[in-house]
């Protein structure tokens, strides 16, 4: 037995109930039951021009240097950005959206709260006019393709 979700095999996960047996596994993103058909998603190709982008307001010398080098060191690594609440993080990873995009790269941004998705999608698809930004979360679950997917780090 093998969810056909998150692909788990360990049957301690595997609960049946009135309809069928389900994976707990990955329960959060809501009961998906075994048997149940999933249908690949055919993924777009990021859009050519997508990675141009104009912030609202320049970034102080100092933001420009924190940028130029996570632009940089997400190349081949992850990166922690650890900022106080205001100091500009998403603006801050802007250039390394840029990059990855130029490269013909999607970029998800993943946050908690379906209310900060749905205003960072606003935000992000006016920095970045040509790319299709796309919020994946309660209530927008229709289309989950994008050049850069905003969604919750949870199924709703
Ligand atoms: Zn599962």
């Amino acid at each position: 037995m093998q969810c056909p979700r998150c692909l788990n095999t360990d049957e301690s996960y595997f609960y049946k109930g009135s309809r069928g047996w389900y994976c707990r596994r990955c329960i959060s993103f809501g009961r998906m039951m075994l048997e149940e058909d999933t249908a690949a998603v055919e993924l777009q190709d990021v859009q050519e021009g997508s990675e141009e982008y104009a912030l609202q307001y320049p970034l102080t010398p100092e933001q420009q240097s924190v940028s130029e080098q996570c632009a940089s060191f997400i190349q081949d690594s992850d990166v922690l950005l650890y900022c106080v609440c205001g100091a500009g993080k998403t603006e801050l990873v802007a250039r390394s959206i840029a990059a990855m995009l130029a490269q013909r790269r999607k970029v998800c941004f993943a946050i908690p709260r379906r209310q900060v998705v749905l205003e960072l999608r606003e935000r992000l698809a006016g920095w970045f006019p040509k790319a299709k930004v796309t919020a994946v979360c309660g209530g927008y679950t229709q289309d989950t393709d994008g050049d850069l997917i905003v969604c919750t780090t949870h199924g709703v």
